[in-house]
């Protein structure tokens, strides 16, 4: 699919998740399966059967306001370059600001540098990251496809989580990055990322296998590929997501 088609199609899942939001603005939570494989949103939209569509109340648009703002990855990335915002400044190396196609379909976020990432200034490139490569390969994909990156962009010390004001004080960065990009889809990788993103506290087991609406884009929930190299018995759930994700794209 060409860059053209892709936003195409990205102006009719704009509709549909808009016709969608309406629906449930008058109360209606669910669609029989009957009527959602006979209309235009099955055709396009995999994640709206599957996902919180139609399960959750959409939230405010949180892109709307950088939607309007004219700007390029390479200034957001030099402001993030410069930032001391948070007192995860004190201890990085680099700014781990993300890396990939600026137009990509596919987003994936993680929680924030770890060592590896911290020294070469690219997320994921450690022994998760050769994983998460694998995962990107398994979906047909190459890694300058897609775009990574991660819910801070400085290393916690000792690889700590990220505290909530640090994640807080460096969600516009994410923002304006998933509004310059526009993905398709977006994959969040571990709880941190999840609970960052959708701010939801439910279990990410609860949470992966469906899409969720953010902001008028499907998400993906998954396990992050540390949590993999930990317990590699669930890698076969992650392949499970990411199929959806494909199934999902190769709709589009
Ligand atoms: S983690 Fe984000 S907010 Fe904190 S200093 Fe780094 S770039 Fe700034």
């Amino acid at each position: 699919m060409t860059r053209d088609q892709g936003e195409t199609g990205n102006g009719v899942r704009r509709q549909i998740v808009g016709h969608l939001r309406r629906l449930q603005a008058e109360g209606v939570w669910a669609l029989p399966r009957a009527q959602a494989s006979t209309s235009p949103t099955t055709a396009h939209g995999a994640p709206a059967r599957q996902s919180g569509l139609f399960e959750e109340p959409a939230p405010e648009s949180e892109l709307a306001h950088y939607r309007d703002v004219d700007e390029t990855l390479e200034q957001i990335e030099s402001e993030a370059l410069a930032c001391t915002t948070c007192r995860l400044c004190e201890g990085r190396t680099h700014v781990v600001f993300g890396v990939g196609a600026p137009r990509a379909r596919v987003m994936f976020i993680g929680e924030g540098p770890g060592r590896d990432e911290d020294l070469q200034g690219e997320p994921f490139v450690g022994r998760a990251g050769k994983l998460l490569n694998d995962i990107i390969k398994a979906m047909k994909l190459r890694r300058e496809d897609v775009y990574i990156t991660n819910a801070v962009k400085c290393r916690p010390p000792k690889n700590r989580n990220p505290e909530a004001d640090e994640l807080a004080a460096c969600r516009h960065f994410l923002l304006r990055q998933v509004s310059v990009i526009e993905p398709d889809v977006i994959i969040l990788l571990g709880r941190v990322a999840v609970q960052t993103v959708l701010q939801v506290r439910a279990p990410l087991g609860r949470l992966r296998g469906r899409f969720h609406d953010w902001n008028g884009i499907p998400v993906m929930c998954t396990y992050h590929p540390a949590y993999l190299l930990r317990n590699p018995a669930e890698k076969s759930k992650v392949w499970a997501d990411v199929q959806l994700v494909m199934a999902f794209l190769d709709q589009e």
